[in-house]
């Protein structure tokens, strides 16, 4: 089940006053997918992470609201240009907030994984939403980002980068490139820094290149 409790918000863009949704508890995650995304049961409380302001667009996790977030003219004109002219409906889809985040994110400068990340879970989003062409878009968009991210010298972690590259893999594979998956699975071997920790994502980064599951087991 998840639990939902309504936050004031102050856009820092339009500054209007808004509501939103946000999540307080989540239990009951029945099972995950074999890109981690997991089910939940009940209600998903992906959507509710980010928030996004329907007067212009504007969009973000929690602290891009905080009374510290620097806004530039550049991004201000960026969000009434770019991100103003999309908001169709009163109550934007999950996938919609989590673009508009990696946009403003982006914007702002923020690194390769962390709009991978917000590119990610738009992408869960339109799983839930059952739209298979934004799904495949946002995953192509969310392994580019992580692939710079394992690019950038020094921007992941040594004992990260095994399951970023099987990740990568997952996502091609689920786009169905199954040339482009199977090239990053058989990196996953050489990115392992801790044989026995690590050991698992050979193993299912094997398993997804010849038999693939949609779920861990
Ligand atoms: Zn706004």
């Amino acid at each position: 089940m998840t639990t939902l409790h309504l936050i004031e918000l102050t856009c820092p863009i339009c500054a209007v006053d808004f509501r939103s949704q946000t999540v307080v508890a989540t239990n009951g995650y029945g099972g995950k997918r074999t890109d981690f995304h997991e089910r939940a049961t009940g209600m998903q409380p992906l959507p509710f992470f980010v928030h996004l302001c329907t007067e212009c667009g504007y969009a973000g996790v929690t602290r891009d609201f905080g009374d510290d977030v620097e806004i530039t003219d550049v991004l201000r004109e960026q969000v009434w240009t770019e991100l103003a002219p999309s908001l169709q409906h009163a109550l934007p889809s999950g996938s919609l907030k989590y673009e508009h985040a990696a946009k403003v994110a982006e914007w702002q400068g923020h690194d390769a994984r962390y709009l991978a990340d917000l590119f990610l879970r738009a992408a869960w989003c339109c799983v839930d939403e059952g739209d298979t062409e934004a799904e495949r878009f946002f995953r192509r968009k969310a392994a580019w980002r992580f692939a710079d991210a394992l690019a950038d010298f020094g921007a992941v972690p040594p004992e990260e980068r095994a399951v970023l590259t099987y990740l990568i893999g997952e996502l091609w594979r689920r786009i169905g490139d199954h040339e482009q998956a199977a090239g990053w699975f058989e990196q996953v071997a050489d990115e392992v820094t801790e044989p026995a920790a690590q050991g698992w994502v050979i193993e299912v980064a094997n398993q997804q290149r010849v038999e693939p599951r949609e779920w861990f087991t």
